[in-house]
């Protein structure tokens, strides 16, 4: 059933119809969400008892539903008060704001009037200023006449773009509900995922989906969610990635969805980082520097309605409409997330403390389904999202510099991070909670730059505002620890105690950000997070914290067994004090190997060192094997050149790190990769800071060593195998070296269809060549694209729909599926 009924927020009513002016993120210091919850508990607490906060109103216009909560309202003497909190002189509150608060003052005025039937009323725009606890109070009568009139006029504005929404969501529905796979057939394995996918939706849960590479993940959580969206009526799909390519290959998938079926209208905006889409990046962003950001709002307009009339919003497509009409494509891209059914970005678009799109879903009540594309990912991101830390040869460099003014308060900060630094005497140490000392200076540093901020400097020092967001987000997340993170200093060196104070590194570090993303999940319909290596799925369930009810899923291999010869060399050790010892029998085993089957291979280490070292050992012995081998720090030219030489039919050892950019991510189909070394274990340094994450997850989860260093360990393995078979056409080799590989409790997380056997270095059965060689089909392409096409020849029938689907439980029973509710 389309919706009869267009429901706006009064403060994204007036964000979208009544700013005007500049673009003005110049940064202007404001309290706190918390310290603009007191100010207006503080404001209505000195107020009398006819005073009612938080008034409930709504109204309508035409289609259109207004509604919000009204800061302060005294029946008695017909006052109706909005509040605003602020921080430092209120004369520096830019006028366009000020505008914006009166349209917010008028709305509710209006809707205060009609509910209670008042012919007119008291406007009281009331300014507390957070750090003097002072109220700047801007009064206006006004009739009801006069303030109908303000509401008519900003919902006249806001109609014509609701009545389009309106239009097109009825629109997109309808073509929605025709939809149908775009290919001849499901791959195998695709057709479970995309149900499980669907009945997720339809049940309003979340699903931990493991499947495997090559059975088109994307198509398969994309196609069945917006299937569901006309019943589940879902307003906004969200398919987030790590990286770039994730963004290209969802992006690929709606085109191929349009072109098996163009009459399906569906709007989708891609949104990438501000540092990608700026055009000035020399310039900062208001009117009086960026060309782009003067007149934003008198110009957005009219660019929201030519960027309304494509379908898809790329990168590309927006830069091209927000440069027509002079406004910054960054900022226009926040501004089309409204218009857009799918929204396709990076995590940090929803799972970021203060993200953008989770913001938006909370303020505007969307129904929204989020993809979570290589979902492994999402443990280390979203650790790093909720960490901080503050360098000490930061603080002692601001303090020489700072305005006098602020000289106390650093002065005191830096004393505080000298004594923690100078009294402990490793070179890491983890403490019980945030020392009091260190809080409270952190909060004078913070209130300090505020007010000097507030004040309108003219220039402020970058290392003065990278220390102010630096102790921001220190105070921030020291107000929110917990078990789930550690308080820690650490030193890079053993000097003296002048010398232990400049090098010190203070860090709040996330261990679980369960208890930051569980609120994230919770504003979700559904959350379907995927992958190809999700095991054990308890790490990741504890880890990220998805609800209870939260099924599993595991998506049966569709390769076979035949297809990829594992070996376990048993008699090599590549711990860190046997890898000098390891390099001469590894290198023997490649030169072996490759003798017998020569084709193109990956060689994977575990560091930078030991991939150097193996590299040289083995040309010095095999020089006429070509070799090349990753550097540190490549940019993306030489990487692609890494890649390059990996040609058909070609010959020749990659050495690479297991965990980087040739590790993950990366389609070498065919005779492009016929095999791969994974000469370590994969795991995580044994240093300081990982055996105190060890101790705290043994203590939290129960599982200290499984969580820091097997499980992500035995994760990179698993990608860095999944290079070697990338379609059913495809055979290899692959080598597992170092003895614990033999272990029980590794085998138990490697792939259930790899069919292991055990040698050693200097007695791995030869492998005839042709095996290697004769299997292999040229794939159509190596990307995204490539793989769809590909699909389209292997389908058969294009019928498929949910239509017979049931929602009794969103884990999938089909064959070629596991499923059971996850224990989380
Ligand atoms: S173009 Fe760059 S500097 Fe200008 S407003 Fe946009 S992001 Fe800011």
């Amino acid at each position: 059933m389309p919706p009869i009924q267009y429901t706006v927020a009064v403060r994204e009513l007036c964000e979208f119809a009544a700013k005007q002016g500049d673009l003005d993120l110049r940064f202007t210091p404001s309290p706190t969400a918390e310290e603009g919850r007191a100010g207006h508990k503080t404001v209505a607490s000195r107020r009398g008892p006819s005073h009612r906060a938080e008034v409930a109103v709504a109204g309508a216009f035409r289609e259109l539903v207004v509604r919000g909560r009204a800061d302060g309202f005294d029946d008695s003497k017909g006052l109706l008060e909005e509040v605003k909190t602020h921080r430092g002189d209120f004369e520096l509150i830019p006028s366009n704001h000020r505008a914006l608060h009166w349209a917010q003052a008028k709305i509710y005025g209006h809707l205060v009037c009609q509910q209670f039937g008042l012919s007119k009323l008291t406007l009281s725009l009331v300014y507390f200023e957070i750090g003097s606890e002072c109220e700047t109070p801007l009064t206006e009568h006004c009739t009801a006449d006069e303030l109908r009139q303000v509401f008519d006029a900003l919902c006249m504005r806001f109609l014509d773009w609701a009545q389009r929404q309106l239009e097109h969501r009825a629109a997109r529905d309808a073509s929605l509900l025709s939809l149908q796979f775009p290919h001849a057939a499901f791959r195998t394995g695709q057709r479970t995922l995309a149900e499980s996918t669907f009945r997720a939706a339809t049940l309003g849960r979340c699903l931990l989906a493991q499947a495997p590479t090559g059975i088109g993940k994307t198509m398969a959580t994309i196609f069945p969610l917006l299937k569901a969206a006309p019943q589940e009526r879902l307003d906004k799909i969200f398919f987030l990635t790590a990286k770039g390519p994730g963004r290209a290959l969802a992006l690929d998938a709606i085109d191929v969805l349009r072109r098996s079926r163009p009459s399906i209208s569906v709007r989708v905006i891609e949104l990438v980082a501000r540092e990608t889409a700026c055009e000035h990046p020399d310039k900062a962003c208001h009117g009086g520097s960026c060309p782009l950001a003067k007149g934003f709002y008198d110009k957005l307009a009219r660019a929201r309605g030519a960027a309304a009339g494509l379908e898809t919003l790329t990168r590309e497509t927006l830069r091209k409409v927000a440069l027509e009409h002079e406004v910054c494509p960054y900022y226009l891209s926040q501004e089309m997330v409204r218009w857009a059914d799918v929204v396709v970005g990076d995590y940090n678009y929803y799972f970021d403390s203060a993200a953008l799109l989770h913001g938006m879903t909370r303020a505007s009540e969307w129904r929204v389904a989020v993809l979570v594309d290589e979902a492994h990912n999402l443990v280390d991101r979203a650790r790093a999202m909720y960490s901080a830390d503050l360098e000490a040869h930061v603080v002692r460099a601001v303090f020489k510099t700072a305005p006098v003014a602020l000289r106390g308060p650093i002065g005191k900060l830096k004393r505080a991070v000298d004594t923690l630094a100078k009294g402990q005497e490793d070179a890491y140490k983890a403490y019980e909670e945030v020392p009091q000392r260190l809080t409270a200076s952190l909060k004078d540093v913070s209130a300090a730059v505020s007010e000097h901020l507030a004040t309108g400097p003219d220039a402020v020092d970058p290392d003065l505002l990278r220390l102010y967001f630096d102790v921001l987000r220190f105070v921030s997340l020291g107000e929110s620890f917990s078990t789930h993170s550690l308080f820690d200093v650490s030193r890079s060196s053993q000097a003296g105690k002048a010398r232990r104070a400049r090098d010190a590194t203070l860090c709040i570090r996330n261990v679980t950000p369960a208890p930051f993303l569980r609120p994230r999940f919770a504003s979700a319909q559904t959350v379907v997070l995927f992958s190809a290596t999700l095991s054990p799925h308890h790490f990741y369930a504890d880890a990220l914290g998805v609800p209870d009810d939260t099924a599993w899923l595991e998506v049966e291999s569709p390769f076979t067994p035949d297809q990829l010869d594992v070996r376990i060399v048993s008699d090599v050790s590549t711990r860190f004090n046997h890898r000098q010892r390891s390099l001469a029998k590894i290198s023997r085993l490649m030169a072996t190997h490759y003798g017998s089957a020569p084709g193109n291979y990956l060689a994977f280490f575990s560091s930078f060192d030991y991939a150097e070292q193996a590299f040289e050992e083995f040309n010095r012995q095999h020089p006429a094997v070509p070799v090349w081998c990753q550097q540190r720090r490549m940019d993306g030219k030489e990487r692609a050149a890494f890649l390059a030489r990996f040609v058909h039919d070609g010959s020749g050892i990659g050495f690479a790190v297991l965990g980087g950019a040739f590790a993950e991510g990366i389609d070498l189909p065919g005779s492009r990769l016929v095999g791969a070394f994974v000469a370590t274990l994969g795991l995580p340094q044994v240093n300081p800071v990982n055996e105190e994450m060890k101790r705290r997850l043994d203590l939290t989860a129960g599982d200290g060593y499984g969580y820091t260093y097997l499980y992500p360990g035995i994760r990179k393995i698993v990608q860095a195998a999944g290079r070697v078979i990338r379609t059913s056409d495809d055979r290899g080799h692959l080598f597992l070296i170092d003895d614990r590989f033999g272990r029980p409790e590794v085998k138990r997380l490697l792939p259930a269809w790899w069919r292991m056997q055990t040698c050693t270095s200097d007695a791995c059965r030869p492998i005839s060549p042709s095996r290697t060689r004769q299997p292999y089909a040229a794939s159509e392409g190596d990307g995204a694209a490539g793989a769809l096409q590909a699909s389209e020849v292997l389908c058969s029938s294009s019928t498929m729909s949910f239509d017979s689907v049931t929602p009794s439980d969103a884990s999938s029973s089909a064959p070629g599926a596991k499923a059971t509710n996850s224990p989380a």
